[in-house]
């Protein structure tokens, strides 16, 4: 009797502590990048800040009566914001993982295709030796001659790859990779996962990732992207990545718990 009693009585708390967990909205910081005097890529009609801000305002309106959500943007109208304001926003809204949208250019006409970005999340200084690291390579390529001088550059390079086994940040690393490949799943082909040192998603904590929703440069697809069509159709399929993303996590939590 009493273990019946202690196993209603588990099962209960289980349930509801379940249920707690999957009624914690996720907060997602969406990130609209350019605005005001900074129109991001510009090709005939298309201006990238206007782009991104409309699919970002229909992510929103998309996932407002949903609370699994909650949805905050860096701007919801054209106006200016540098990128520490963006960062500093992100950091002081709480928020769980960081969206930021923008699209791309090419000197290539025929380029076309989302890409999604991901970045391990380092702190200031160990960045700059990231970046360096990342610089460093780059010279490499272009001079093979200068090798000598590579190795001292690189000399904090051991420095570099413990932060990179620090099992926190491996962590933010590992949830950004998978929300890039959720949105890679829901994203229109071609789409790929690269990485890059982008600021947005270098210098926030919390997991990452920077969206290029298409090319400007490229015609078919600016006009395509230019048509509110489309737009709805490309904030649903952010929508879709992001409820993809919070069952996993809920599911991952419930798995937890049980
Ligand atoms: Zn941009």
């Amino acid at each position: 009797m009493l273990i019946r009693f202690l196993c209603a009585t588990s099962i209960f708390i289980t349930a509801r502590v379940l249920a707690a967990v999957n009624s914690a909205p996720l907060h997602v910081f969406v990130d609209p990048g350019h605005g005001g005097s900074d129109h991001g890529a510009v090709y005939g009609d298309a201006r990238e800040a206007s782009l991104v801000l409309s699919i970002s305002l229909k992510l929103k309106q998309r996932l407002k009566s949903d609370s699994r959500f909650k949805l905050t943007l860096s701007r919801e109208d054209d106006k200016t914001l540098s990128l520490t304001d963006r960062v500093n926003m992100a950091e002081n809204s709480k928020a769980d993982i960081l969206i930021s949208i923008h699209a791309n250019a090419a000197s290539d006409q025929r380029v076309h295709g989302a890409e999604i970005y991901f970045q391990n999340h380092l702190p200031p200084d160990e960045e700059s030796l990231f970046l360096a690291n990342l610089e460093n390579q780059k010279q490499k390529e272009l001079a093979p001659t200068k090798v000598g001088g590579e190795k001292q550059n690189l000399s904090k390079k051991g420095d570099v790859l413990s932060i990179v086994e620090d099992l926190k940040r491996q962590k933010r690393m590992q949830e950004s990779f998978q929300l890039s490949r959720l949105f890679l799943e829901f994203f229109r082909k071609p789409a790929s996962i690269k990485q890059a040192p982008f600021q947005m998603v270098v210098r926030t904590s919390i997991p990452s990732i920077l969206i290029e929703l298409g090319f400007l440069t490229n015609p078919q697809e600016a006009e395509k992207m230019l048509q509110t069509k489309e737009q709805n159709e490309i904030a649903e399929k952010l929508a879709s990545s992001l409820i993809k993303y919070k069952e996993i996590l809920d599911n991952k939590q419930s798995a937890h718990l049980q």
